[in-house]
């Protein structure tokens, strides 16, 4: 974890070419929490508030998840907020294929650079980064999958839960979870550093 290591990371990402929403932004919004983070959220792109401010979730899902984030004794300084595209789409449409496979490698240096425990994905877009395509949100949110010695969980977009009350109730309970898996994957990589005495006694620690 380096916070200057994620600033010069955070800049190039603000002067990225990458595709053409490069061209139709005020500001990209690389992201914004600590680089020791030990939770990470993961958006779908900024809408037309974060492109003004250039932060993340700053409209009234930014609001949503405070709250949920409140309900668990945390607080949006204390985690990690990205989203899978760095540049607001026009009209906040859905990112394209071709956007998301060009900022696939921001969002990749960031998750190895922070190096949470637990990434949550928050939306389809997002959740198709670690899950198969298959994946259908309304079947598999809350549900822990253990990747790479951390736990990702997909969960509703903030947006979507806004406007359906039973996603709401899901995802106050998706979010309920969030302590106790932090827990189980502080308490995995102690014990993995413990018996960090090669690589056989690693293996026997992976999931
Ligand atoms: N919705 C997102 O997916 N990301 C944001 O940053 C804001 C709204």
């Amino acid at each position: 974890m380096s916070t200057d290591a994620l600033a010069r990371l955070a800049d190039q990402i603000r002067s990225c070419q990458r595709c053409p929403l490069a061209r139709l932004r005020t500001n990209a919004v690389p992201g914004a929490g600590p680089a020791d983070a030990e939770i990470m959220f993961i958006g779908e792109a900024p809408g037309y508030h974060e492109d003004q401010q250039g932060q993340p979730f700053v409209g009234a899902s930014g609001r949503l998840l405070e709250k949920l984030l409140a309900q668990i004794g945390l607080s949006r300084d204390e985690v990690y907020i990205t989203n899978v595209v760095k540049c607001r789409p026009p009209a906040n449409r859905d990112p394209m294929p071709a956007e998301i496979e060009a900022c696939q490698p921001w969002l990749r240096q960031q998750i190895e650079l922070i190096d949470p425990l637990v990434i949550i994905t928050l939306g389809r877009f997002s959740m198709a980064q670690f899950f198969p395509p298959t994946a259908r949100i309304t079947r598999v949110h809350g549900q822990p999958q253990w990747q790479d010695g951390r736990v990702i969980v997909p969960m509703f977009h903030p947006a979507a839960a806004l406007r359906n009350p039973n996603w709401m109730r899901d995802m106050e309970a998706d979010f309920a979870q969030i302590p106790e898996l932090l827990a189980a994957v502080r308490a995995q990589r102690a014990a993995r550093d413990q018996n960090d005495t090669g690589p056989e006694q690693l293996s026997l620690f992976e999931e």
